[in-house]
């Protein structure tokens, strides 16, 4: 055996980077979205809580007063039971997939019915157990279609829905023609239906309360991403400095030499690569911080590391930032060409996790 006495540390050490999610900005960001409308204020909390951890952040929105949480697939529901016990509405947008009965009695889901094929499917297999309806308002995503639900209303309105809700496709574009269009058409579909409505996630909200009925679905705004532009932020990552060098002029850093210095330059090489989330497209676009100042990464992202041109900044830096109160995930998304969503899902499996608690 090779650590016969138990010896191998299992606690890491300072060489991998720092993620740091503050929990207390999660239910502030909440509470924020809360006070935007009269609507109740539920919270989406699919893949993970977009990156940061169901198990911790799923029970410090509850604590808040969350009391309709949303998952993608039923299998996310049962972690977020598991992690909240019973009591909290949870819903899945994927609706009532075959095989997902047991999974579904057994952690109360509330699966969010989108076609024929799954009313009867929900009826068949679980009589009586609570379900809601999605309805497609023209995003052709998920849920039925104006025609559809013409046909399928009186029978699904006699199972007694929890829930009508729709998706905006343009949300986060307010002056966009398509949000009017599907709120018409969302409002035209569930006239003189006596159950509580939804069709507002962040965007949604920040388009005014003609769009948050009695339940809305925050999603990106809790973890600090746009379009809710007064979020707090949420999330730091701080990657430890493995090395520093100076390169002369004309030498060369990292693959391909794709880095060659015109001046004498400090090079810091990091911990953290594109294997940790830090997408390998924002290649010399990015920048981190140093005490608040930009230092700009150079060459390529390489799997576990990245080099950043630290010559401007004085002494040497045990680590930088990459995300913070001086860079928001949308601001290192940009760097990417993608979205805060995708920064934020991306984050990698190895860096250390620590919660800020929500006291
Ligand atoms: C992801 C999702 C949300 C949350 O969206 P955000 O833009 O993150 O607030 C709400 N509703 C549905 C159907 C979703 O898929």
């Amino acid at each position: 055996m090779l650590d016969p006495a138990g010896k191998l540390p299992k606690a890491p050490g300072m060489s991998v980077a720092q993620l740091t999610i503050d929990l207390a900005a999660v239910v502030a960001n909440w509470r924020a979205l809360d006070r935007a409308g009269s609507a109740e204020t539920g919270a989406v909390v699919k893949a993970d809580a977009y990156g940061l951890g169901i198990d911790d952040v799923g029970p410090a929105l509850a604590k808040a007063g969350a009391r309709h949480f949303f998952v993608a697939a039923a299998e996310e529901g049962v972690a977020l039971r598991r992690a909240l016990g019973p009591g909290p509405v949870i819903y899945v947008f994927s609706g009532h997939m075959a095989g997902d009965a047991d999974v579904i009695r057994t952690a109360a889901l509330v699966p969010l019915i989108n076609s024929v094929d799954q009313l009867l499917c929900h009826v068949e297999s679980l009589p009586g157990h609570p379900f809601g309806v999605q309805l497609d308002s023209g995003m052709n995503r998920l849920g039925m279609e104006p025609s559809e639900w013409a046909a399928l209303r009186d029978l699904a309105l006699a199972q007694k829905p929890e829930l009508i809700m729709s998706h905006l496709a343009c949300a986060d574009e307010p002056k966009h023609p398509m949000n009017t269009q599907q709120l018409n058409t969302f409002l035209g579909m569930t006239q003189d239906v006596d159950v509580p409505r939804s069709l507002a996630a962040t965007g949604g909200i920040l388009l005014g309360p003609a769009y948050h009925f009695e339940l809305t679905r925050p999603g990106v705004g809790l973890y600090g991403g746009l379009p809710f532009v007064d979020a707090v932020p949420v999330v730091t990552l701080d990657i430890p400095v493995i090395q520093t060098r100076e390169v002369q002029v004309g030498e060369s850093v990292g693959y391909g030499n794709a880095f060659v210095a015109d001046r004498v330059t400090k090079v810091a090489t990091i911990a953290a690569g594109y294997a940790d989330g830090l997408i390998r497209a924002m290649g010399p676009r990015a920048a981190l911080t140093a005490e608040g100042v930009k230092v700009p990464v150079i060459g390529r992202v390489s799997m576990d590391m990245l080099t950043v041109d630290i010559t401007d900044v004085a002494g040497e830096p045990e680590s930088l930032q990459m995300l913070g109160a001086h860079q928001s995930v949308d601001t290192v998304a940009e760097y990417a060409g993608t979205i805060g969503y995708e920064v934020l899902t991306s984050l990698g499996a190895r860096y250390k996790r620590t919660y800020v608690p929500h006291t």
